[in-house]
């Protein structure tokens, strides 16, 4: 392993992760495994505050993608 295998095979994970980012830019929230709502002792149910409600959530590259572009614009 060289640093030029190092270099490349960041840029592949990078470039991968981008891409993920650009063509599913939601993946299912983690606090309500995707459900969008919490079992709630009092209430019953009450709305995810997380995702509030919609069961995904925007992934940390898309966020980063798209401060990007609105700072370009
Ligand atoms: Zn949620």
């Amino acid at each position: 392993m060289t640093l030029l295998h190092i270099v490349v095979f960041t840029a592949l994970a990078t470039a991968g992760y981008l891409g993920t980012c650009v063509l599913w830019p939601y993946k299912v929230c983690r606090t309500c495994q995707g459900r969008g709502q919490l079992r709630a002792r009092l209430v019953g149910i009450r709305y995810c505050p997380t995702c509030t409600g919609t069961g995904l959530r925007l992934r940390v590259g898309r966020r980063a993608i798209d401060a990007a572009r609105r700072r370009n614009r």
